[in-house]
């Protein structure tokens, strides 16, 4: 187990997002996932929250599980939303009393059919003072490359960004398909003094019709040059997973030439996808 902050200042890093699975044929699915990608040597994996406290345990369990059983480290998501004060100063406890030494601070969408309440925290910014108050975590944050889908006024928006960043540890970036985005990004960022390490979020689109639903509602746009490939394979699965494999592989090409050396791989509990973009990449080991 180690600190993602400690982790992030030895050098270039490369991590996968998981989700809890909620079905024993998903669990069956991760745990291949998993034993598939350890042998990678990510710097460390992350595991999703239910927005509204749905995967409380599941979250909390799999990060335990992965930090106890697994040569890998483990983070914890956490979002704000719904959750009084006190319920989220207990869960973070918890995880300070497991031994886990990094979470990801959220804000939080919870499905609107559940009518929850909004919660005693209103932004991720809250969050993370409370989580400091707890215990000595190492603290991400995430980040919108292409701002977040509720702010109107990007400057705004940029400017709450690195506000953010400048209380946590590092960023973990929303996905997006084209790397001018991220160099956008990140000169924006320095303009506002920003210091805090970024890391960029990868999607690989096996799945043009799921991918765009995320995309409008994580505010990432999905260009046209990316559907008109895969609409080209339309009813082809093996092609499309082709052309989204080959988009992120190029994707971290373009990164790489422009100087980023982390990546964060979304990886929807599969293997696959982030072990063909690894071997195109030629990086054996999650440092290299
Ligand atoms: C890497 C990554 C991982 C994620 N993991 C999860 C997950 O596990 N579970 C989940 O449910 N969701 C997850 N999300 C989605 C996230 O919960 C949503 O983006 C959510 O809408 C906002 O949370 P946030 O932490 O991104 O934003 P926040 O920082 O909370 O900001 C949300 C909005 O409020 C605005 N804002 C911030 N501070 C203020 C302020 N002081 N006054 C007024 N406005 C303000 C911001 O500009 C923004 O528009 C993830 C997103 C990313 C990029």
């Amino acid at each position: 187990m180690a600190k993602i902050v400690d982790i992030l200042a030895g050098g270039p890093s490369s991590s996968f997002e998981f989700f809890p699975p909620k079905t024993p044929a998903a669990e069956e699915q991760l745990e291949q996932a998993l034993l598939e990608l350890e042998p990678l040597g990510p710097s460390f994996v992350s595991v999703t929250y239910g927005a509204g406290g749905s995967t409380r345990e599941r979250t909390h369990d799999l990060v335990v599980r992965i930090n106890h059983e697994t040569a890998m480290t483990g983070m914890a998501h956490l979002t704000c939303a719904a959750h009084a004060r006190s319920e989220l100063a207990g869960i973070v406890t918890r995880y300070r009393d497991a031994g886990v030494e990094n979470i990801l601070a959220l804000g939080g969408d919870p499905p609107k059919d559940l009518n929850l309440p909004p919660g005693d925290l209103k932004h991720a910014t809250e969050l993370v003072t409370l989580i400091r108050e707890i215990g000595d975590f190492s603290i991400g944050v995430a980040v919108h490359p292409e701002g977040h889908p509720a702010s109107t006024d990007v400057r705004d928006d940029r400017r709450r960004q690195a506000e953010k960043l400048a209380l946590a540890d590092f960023g973990l970036s929303q996905f997006f398909f084209d790397a001018d985005v991220w160099f956008e990004f990140l000169g924006d960022l320095d303009a506002l003094g920003v210091t805090t390490p970024v890391i960029p979020g990868i999607m690989p689109v096996t799945n043009a019709k799921s991918v765009k639903r995320m995309s409008e509602m994580a505010g990432a746009a999905f260009p046209r040059w990316l559907e008109e490939k895969l609409l080209a394979v339309d009813g082809d699965e093996a092609a499309m997973r082709a052309v989204g494999i080959e988009a992120a592989t190029e994707l971290c090409r373009d990164l790489a030439a422009g100087g980023v050396e982390s990546f964060h791989f979304y990886t929807l509990n599969r293997s696959t996808a982030t072990r063909e973009i690894y071997a195109n990449l030629g990086r054996e080991t999650a440092g290299s």
